[in-house]
């Protein structure tokens, strides 16, 4: 058993809740991609493993991984995308082509968490999310009228 599986097996039974393979399967499947994924991505990866799982039961594993802190909700229009990586990072989204992309920004949140507990708004977590284009879509944008071909990475 490796380390990841170990943490959460650990996490299920300090819950009191049963450390099913269907849990260790999603959970590990979701590292796997280590990527910002919709439920929809996730049911696609692990289709071929378990042939009979449905959305519904996607989304309750990663509604419990939340729970557990192994996984985070992060927004974009339309869409939520669960994040494997749950320490500390914000985000770039292109508007563009939806792709979002982590960064690594030291940023100063008291001020703005300090607002909010003047408004009686008991923070959480803070995330900045910058709204944009990315690389690609603007070397497209820059190469409008001009037909290269693009080799695009979305993540
Ligand atoms: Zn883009
Ligand atoms: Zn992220």
């Amino acid at each position: 058993m490796d380390s990841v599986t170990d943490d959460l097996s650990t996490a299920l039974r300090a819950r009191g809740m049963r450390v099913t393979p269907q849990r260790v399967l999603l959970h590990r499947a979701l590292r796997e991609l280590d990527r910002h994924v919709t439920a929809d991505e996730l049911l696609e990866s692990v289709s071929d493993r378990l042939p009979n799982i449905a959305l519904p039961t996607i989304y309750a594993t990663l509604d419990l991984l939340e729970e557990l802190g192994m996984v985070r909700r992060v927004q974009r229009a339309g869409t939520t995308l669960f994040d494997p990586r749950v320490e500390p990072h914000h985000h770039l989204v292109c508007t563009r082509c939806g792709s979002m992309q982590d960064i690594d920004f030291e940023l100063d949140t008291a001020r703005l968490e300090r607002a909010a507990a003047k408004r009686g708004f008991v923070h959480e977590r803070t995330e900045a999310v910058v709204h944009g284009r990315c690389a690609s879509c603007r070397d497209a944008a820059a190469q409008a009228g001009a037909s290269s071909p693009r080799n695009a990475a979305a993540t």
